[in-house]
């Protein structure tokens, strides 16, 4: 970070981009876990240090680079596993109002939903790989109708 200052770019808590993923330094790029973006799917700037966004900021960047101007709208993901237990993990909750569990975590077999205002923000899963798929399709289609 203290060389992002160095060179002008605006830092807060992260290299602060806009949508483009493009610094306050025209041509001058960051993602992955140095970046804080807008998110579209909160409304706010954002930080998250998982693997695959790292990955899908990296292209979208790179593309705008080569002068496409490319939104970076991916909602966000990560897995992770623990010895046998794969955890999955789509979308951003900070704060929820309910956390509403679907099926057995002792069986390692849940999907775990995080509402906020009526909401589905994210979703984890324990050994449920193709709900998580099915909750970060909904995730990104709730960002298309403006969060409804
Ligand atoms: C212990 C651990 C476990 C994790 N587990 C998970 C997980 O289960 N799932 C998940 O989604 N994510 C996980 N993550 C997070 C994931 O690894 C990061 O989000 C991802 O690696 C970020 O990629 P990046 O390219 O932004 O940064 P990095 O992978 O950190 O790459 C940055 C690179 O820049 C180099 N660098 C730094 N400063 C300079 C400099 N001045 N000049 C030149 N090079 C420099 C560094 O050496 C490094 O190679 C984990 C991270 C850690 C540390």
């Amino acid at each position: 970070m203290a060389l992002a200052e160095r060179s002008g770019l605006t830092v807060d808590r992260g290299i602060v981009v806009n949508e483009f993923l493009e610094t306050n330094v025209p041509g001058i790029f960051a993602a992955g876990d140095a970046a804080r973006w807008p998110d579209p799917h909160t409304g706010e700037l954002t930080r998250i240090e998982h693997w695959v966004l790292a990955e899908r900021q990296g292209q979208v960047a790179a593309l705008n680079m080569l002068g496409r101007r490319e939104r970076f709208n991916a909602v966000p993901f990560f897995w992770s596993q623990h010895f046998d237990v794969t955890i999955r993990y789509v979308g951003r909750a900070e704060k929820w109002d309910v956390i509403e569990v679907v099926g057995s975590l002792d069986a390692r077999d849940a999907s775990v939903r995080f509402v906020r205002d009526g909401r589905m923000t994210a979703v984890a899963t324990v050994g449920r790989d193709r709900a998580c798929l099915e909750a970060e399709l909904a995730l990104e289609q709730t960002e298309s109708t403006g969060g409804r």
